[in-house]
């Protein structure tokens, strides 16, 4: 079943769709200089200095998990730009009826409507 959004709300949420997108390629940018900072300043403190090596290997985890995420978001946002372009967004990926829209308002990547998300 077709989802109930006219051209303008799927224009919007493409416009919205673009800006997340450029947002979370600008954060992962910025994340990937930090670890490429902390790979650099691991290798120069050598083996003396264990805390400042352990602060620098926790910095470096919790960059790789949201790196991991903003992985994860940009791979939703291509999916959900797709599903525009395919005519099936907003449409639940469970029972195929349309998302409710201040759902999709608050977070254009879901998939599900109230009822499947559980
Ligand atoms: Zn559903």
């Amino acid at each position: 079943m077709a989802a109930v959004l006219n051209h303008d709300e799927l224009e919007g949420f493409a416009e919205a769709l673009h800006e997340l997108l450029e947002a979370l390629h600008e954060a992962l940018t910025d994340e990937l200089n930090e670890i490429e900072h902390v790979r650099h300043l691991l290798r120069r403190t050598g083996q003396g200095c264990s805390e400042r090596q352990s602060a620098l290997d926790v910095a470096r985890r919790l960059n790789l998990a949201h790196l991991q995420h903003h992985l994860l978001s940009i791979a939703d946002c291509n999916a959900a730009l797709e599903r525009i372009n395919r005519g099936s967004f907003g449409c639940c990926h469970q029972c195929g009826e349309a998302i409710e829209l201040n759902r999709l308002r608050a977070d254009p990547l879901i998939i599900t409507c109230l009822c499947c998300h559980g």
